[in-house]
Order: C-alpha cells, then sequence, then structure tokens
C-alpha cells in the first residue's frame, strides 16, 4: 500500500469549526470517549482469546497516556483489537465521520435550544478529539492474521483531508492516538489536569490505565533494622489510575461489610462519617444494573449533600449530577449506579427525558424501599436504632414520591415521647381506644421539644394520653401528608389547645364563675399582661387543672413554621405574622376564686402576675427583665 491521499467524504462544509466551537464547555470529555475507545478494543480482544480465536498472546493489556509537553503531544495508547487499513477507512473516515457529519447537518438549522438537545444526542466520540487538537495521528496494528500485517498510520488535520499508509515502525499490537494539542487547550498538556481527568471519569474502568509513575515506600526484601523492623526504600512504580473490580461489580454475597465501608471511603476519601447502611443493586432483567446505594450519616446541623451518586455506563463515569434523573429524595443517598442503558454521550436534559433512564429511576426507588422493607422485617432492633438517622430520608421519600409512600408506609416509624416505635399502623392501634373525640376523630398528640413543652406532655399523659415526638426537620411537612392521607385523623401539638379542647370528649364541664364574674377578672388579668401578645380566653376545665395556661394555637403555630421555612409570606400575602398566643383562664381552678375575693387591688395585681409569669415559665417565655422581676416578686411572697 502506497500513501493515500483522500478527502474525507463530507457534504456539508468543513465539521470541525463547528464541533470546536459548539462543545466547548465540555472539552474535557474527549479524553473519556478515546479511553473508552480503548477500553472497548481491549475488552474485545479478551472476548476473542476466551472464544480461542486470538492466536498470539494476549500480553500486558495496561492503557498508558502520555503527556509530552515539549512536542504538545497526548497519547492514549492500548494493546487492543487494532485496526486495519480497511477498518480505518471504515470505522473512522465513514463510520465515526458520518455521525459527526449528520450532527453538524442537523445542527445547523435549528435554534439554540434545539442545538444543545442535539449535542446531547450525539456521541462524537474520537472525533470529540478535534475540539482540542490542531492535528491528530492514529497509529494501530490489528490482531488480525496473528499480527503478520502491517500497521498503519492516519492523520488529519481538522481539514476535511486526511492521510493513510502503512508504516514499518509499529511493531504491537494495538492503536495509539495521538493528539497535538492547540494553543488554545494547553492545559491539557499538564500533568495535574489529565490526572484530574483520569481520576474523574476512569476510576473504575475495567482494564487498568496507567499514567507516569509514583513513588511508594517498600520493604527492602531479607533486610531489618535494629529493632527487628522490615527496611523501607522508596521504589518508583508506574501509576495505576483505576481500581478495575469496583466492588458493585462482585456479588453482595461475595462482599463483607468491611469491604463495603472500604469502598464508601475509595469513593469519598475526604468523608470522615461512616454510612449509615448499603443496598447493593444487582439486576440483569429488565435492564441491566449494578450498584452501591449508601444512607450517609446526616449530621444534626442538617447538611444534606446532593450530588454524591455517581453515574456510570460500563464503569464508564457519564455524571454526579442526578437531579432530574433519580428521584428527589434519593439525591440524598450517596453511591454508584452503573448501567450500559444509561446513554453516554448525552445532555443531561435527554438523561432527564430517556424513558429506560426513567424505569432505572423507578426501579431504584422499589428497590430502596424493599431493602428498608427487609431490614425491618428481619431485623427490627437494628431499624429501630437507625431509624431517627435515616428518618429524614424516607420522610422526604414519603412526602415527596407517591409510589414511596406505598410502600415506606409498612415501615415507617412514629417515636413517642417515651422513646418508643411504632409502625403506622401499631400507633393507630395503641391510640384507637383512648385518643378519639366525641366526633369519633382520632387526635394524634405531639411535641416538638421534650424539655419545652414537658407540662403539657405530663398533663396530656395523666389523662392517659400518647405523645409523640415530632422533632424531625421534615416532620412539619410530614404531618401534612400524614393528615392527608391518614382518614380521621388530625395532628395537634401538646401545648396548641388546653388538653381537653385537643381531644375534646364531651360537652363542657359547667362554670363555677358567672358571667359578670369573668368580666371582671378579664379586666384584672388584661391590666397586667402583653395585651398584643396574649388573648385572654377561658375554659372550664378540672380544679386540678393549672390555673393559667398558655397555648399556641395549632393553625397560626403552622402558618408561621411555614412562614418561617420562606413558603408562606411570598405565597398568602400574609407579611410577618406577629407571635400570639392565647392565655387560657381555668375558670374551675380555685386559685381564681381567690383573686375575685381579694379586696386589696395590689394584692389581686400580685396574684395574677405570679399566675402569668408562671405559665410564661412552662412555657418558656418568661426572660430577662421580667423573669427578674419574678423571683424578686416571689420573694417578696414567701416572705
Ligand atoms: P464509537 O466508539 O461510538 O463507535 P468512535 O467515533 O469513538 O465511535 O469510534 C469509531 C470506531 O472506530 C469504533 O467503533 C471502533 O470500531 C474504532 N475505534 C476507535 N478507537 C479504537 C481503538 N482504540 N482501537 C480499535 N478500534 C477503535
Amino acid at each position: 500500500m502506497t500513501v493515500q491521499k483522500g478527502t474525507i467524504d463530507i457534504k456539508t462544509e468543513n465539521i470541525f469549526p463547528i464541533i470546536k466551537k459548539f462543545l466547548y464547555s465540555d472539552h474535557e470529555i474527549f479524553l473519556r470517549e478515546l479511553i473508552s475507545n480503548a477500553t472497548d478494543a481491549t475488552q474485545k480482544l479478551k472476548t476473542l482469546a476466551s472464544a480461542g480465536k486470538l492466536k498470539d498472546e494476549l500480553g500486558d493489556l495496561t492503557i498508558r497516556v502520555e503527556v509530552d509537553k515539549k512536542n504538545k503531544t497526548l497519547t492514549v495508547r492500548d494493546s487492543g483489537i487494532g485496526m486495519t487499513a480497511d477498518e480505518v477507512e471504515k470505522y473512522i473516515n465513514q463510520i465515526a465521520f458520518s455521525s459527526a457529519e449528520e450532527f453538524v447537518k442537523k445542527f445547523k438549522t435549528k435554534t439554540e435550544a434545539e442545538q444543545n438537545a442535539i449535542i446531547g444526542h450525539f456521541g462524537l466520540g474520537f472525533y470529540s478529539s478535534f475540539m482540542v487538537s490542531e492535528k491528530v495521528e492514529i497509529r494501530t496494528k490489528t490482531y488480525k492474521k496473528g499480527g503478520k500485517t502491517k500497521a498503519v498510520h492516519w492523520e488529519c488535520d481538522g481539514s476535511p483531508e486526511y492521510s493513510l499508509e502503512e508504516i514499518e515502525d509499529k511493531k504491537d499490537r494495538g492503536t495509539e492516538v495521538i493528539l497535538h494539542i492547540d494553543d488554545e487547550n494547553k492545559e491539557f498538556l499538564e500533568e495535574y489536569r489529565i490526572k484530574e481527568l483520569l481520576n474523574k471519569y476512569c476510576k473504575f474502568l475495567p482494564v487498568p490505565i496507567q499514567f507516569g509513575t509514583e513513588k511508594i515506600q517498600e520493604p527492602v526484601e531479607g533486610e531489618k533494622d535494629k529493632d527487628g523492623n522490615p527496611v523501607m526504600k522508596e521504589v518508583e512504580k508506574p501509576y495505576i489510575v483505576n481500581n478495575t473490580n469496583p466492588l458493585w461489580k462482585k456479588k453482595p454475597s461475595e462482599a463483607t461489610d468491611e469491604d463495603y465501608k472500604n469502598f464508601y471511603r475509595e469513593l469519598y476519601p475526604y468523608s470522615f462519617e461512616e454510612p449509615l447502611f448499603h443496598i447493593h443493586l444487582n439486576v440483569d432483567y429488565p435492564f441491566n444494573l449494578t450498584g452501591i446505594l449508601y444512607f450517609p450519616k446526616v449530621k444534626k446541623d442538617y447538611e444534606l449533600q446532593r450530588n454524591k451518586i455517581q453515574l456510570y455506563s460500563n464503569q464508564v463515569f457519564v455524571t454526579d449530577s442526578v437531579e432530574g434523573i433519580v428521584p428527589d429524595f434519593l439525591t440524598l443517598l450517596h453511591g454508584v449506579i452503573d448501567s450500559p442503558d444509561i446513554p453516554l454521550n448525552v445532555s443531561r436534559s435527554y438523561l432527564q427525558s430517556d424513558q429506560s433512564v426513567k424505569k432505572i429511576s423507578g426501579y431504584i426507588t422499589r428497590k430502596v424501599a424493599d431493602k428498608l422493607a427487609d431490614i425491618f422485617k428481619n431485623d427490627r432492633e437494628t431499624f429501630e436504632k437507625k431509624w431517627d438517622d435515616i428518618k429524614i430520608f424516607i420522610e422526604y421519600g414519603m412526602i415527596s414520591d407517591e409510589k414511596f409512600y406505598e410502600k415506606a408506609v409498612k415501615f415507617s416509624l412514629l417515636k413517642n415521647t417515651e422513646g418508643k416505635y411504632f409502625t403506622l399502623d401499631e400507633y393507630k392501634k395503641h391510640i384507637e381506644n383512648t385518643q378519639k373525640d366525641k366526633d369519633n376523630k382520632l387526635v394524634y398528640l405531639y411535641a416538638n421539644n421534650q424539655e419545652e413543652q414537658h407540662a403539657y406532655i405530663e398533663t396530656a399523659r395523666e389523662r392517659g394520653y400518647d405523645v409523640l415526638l415530632m422533632n424531625g426537620v421534615l416532620d412539619n411537612h410530614f404531618i401534612n401528608t400524614l393528615e392527608q392521607k391518614l382518614s380521621d385523623t388530625s395532628f395537634a401539638r401538646v401545648d396548641s389547645n388546653t388538653i381537653d379542647k385537643l381531644i375534646n370528649k364531651e360537652e363542657e364541664a359547667p362554670s363555677k364563675l358567672e358571667d359578670k364574674e369573668k368580666d371582671k377578672l378579664k379586666e384584672a388579668f388584661e391590666r397586667n399582661i402583653d395585651k398584643e401578645k396574649f388573648t385572654v380566653i377561658f375554659e372550664n376545665l378540672s380544679e386540678t387543672d393549672m390555673p393559667v395556661v398558655i397555648m399556641q394555637n395549632e393553625f397560626m403555630r403552622r402558618m408561621r413554621d411555614m412562614e418561617a421555612l420562606g413558603g408562606g409570606s411570598g405565597m398568602m400575602g400574609l407579611g410577618n405574622l406577629p407571635e400570639t398566643y392565647e392565655m387560657v383562664v381555668n375558670a374551675n381552678n380555685p386559685l381564681l376564686e381567690k383573686v375575685i375575693k381579694e379586696k386589696s387591688k395590689k394584692k389581686q395585681d400580685q396574684l395574677i402576675k405570679q399566675m402569668y409569669d408562671l405559665a410564661r415559665l412552662s412555657k418558656n417565655l418568661l426572660k430577662g427583665k421580667e423573669l427578674t422581676d419574678f423571683v424578686k416578686r416571689s420573694i417578696d411572697i414567701i416572705e
């Protein structure tokens, strides 16, 4: 074969300027494309060998990446199947090029938004190397005929002209792709930059990839120091970028807990927390999918980290920005998902609308729910121990994903203020006979702060009621979800009304005070309290209940909470909701009679102030000067 010159069969104008211009944002992916090609060629060779179709030895299959700063080249070298001259003609000049050409054709007639979608659809593969090069060379020698055919050299400088010739100086099987990096892309001649890219895209490729060398400490054989420890020596070894057999590729039965923890560290070297537990995904029907998902430990300050899940396609990194690809609540998990059905060369918007990606995401949701159900069923004790840490994920899933709710409703737990855990069904049974009001509605009482709401919790318990602890970040939302899902059920915070109003069982007890007396009392109270903040109301509670209690209306409180989360004011035009409370005066407590009978106005005020302060104190509302005044007054009274 003589030197063959040709023009790449091109019907549109020169495509390279367009490739360069429009794929600008993602220049770096060229390296991933070249290394995936090299990996494919190597895997094909292995397949041939195991089918007995390879005449020569497999030999060392390591893929090598080399930077030559002086000559401004970046080379990717493999020992895969290689290509014959005909194959270069067919696969590089025609097929690879026609897909690039088709890309350009479609590209030209579209609006910018459509263009972006098109870029997403096309894998430019090998031709993406022209994004960073002024010239690309291929030197390749096929495995065919036992390696007796000559190697060929292909070269193209970005114009439609190429050259193809036989060469003598390549004796080894496989392919070298040599990029002559152009001036705008000098960064790809920097070792650190290439290392960074290899670590990002190639960390778990199935064929070893070598880039330069690394220095490591190794014991010298047979030599010991005076303490009997082996003598260490620095040696330079080829630096292998990747772990070719990542844990997710193994069978779950072959991996230990320790392996999963170690792999977590491999994925997130800068994370100090251990994961709570893992889910190993491993299916081949209806699609091929492997992966490991970790439930991370979330710190108290609600430091959720999204975008920790990495998507792979046959061990090639695709993306770690998975929002819109997996269900929102799963973006809080960590780990890897690998599926050949995840398209490699596509844009985010394309990934989000891709049907197989949608199926994968639905499958993962189901699998996560199944695994949780499994742990719950087989080891409830462990499940309960981890509940406080994992409930944020489960509640988020139940709030935002209907399908997940349906599954999780069986293992989602409620914790009461005594630290006992119940499933939703169990809890319903637990309170069914005690906490129904006169309209047959079931009332779930809850506290969100055991310390601050202690007095209210105690009052409820004295009535024989159970109080839930709902102190999670998402509990306000979760309560809304449960109220929508559970029929004839409402939630009420223990301090939002008097207990007999919260679970209204029967008609109100008769009042010991006459209306006139109440009017007088109200006047006396309003003289002594902050009227803007507290509204006085009378209720006929039992004699043994507190004389004065402060409540915060459930509805108003929820509005305020929503406003604090940023959802309220703008949405409903409520502006800044003032902090208001109800001051419930128990008309039946004997102390009130005493107040009415008190002739001295000064003493009457003192009594009222004292009751008012005590009520505020048990709601943690007494601070500063008012607290000091209270202490002084209390001492006066004792004296
Ligand atoms: P794709 O990889 O998506 O098929 P490319 O444009 O990247 O598209 O490559 C086109 C073809 O060129 C490949 O399908 C393969 O047949 C051939 N090829 C590319 N790189 C190599 C290589 N390193 N070794 C052997 N063949 C290769």
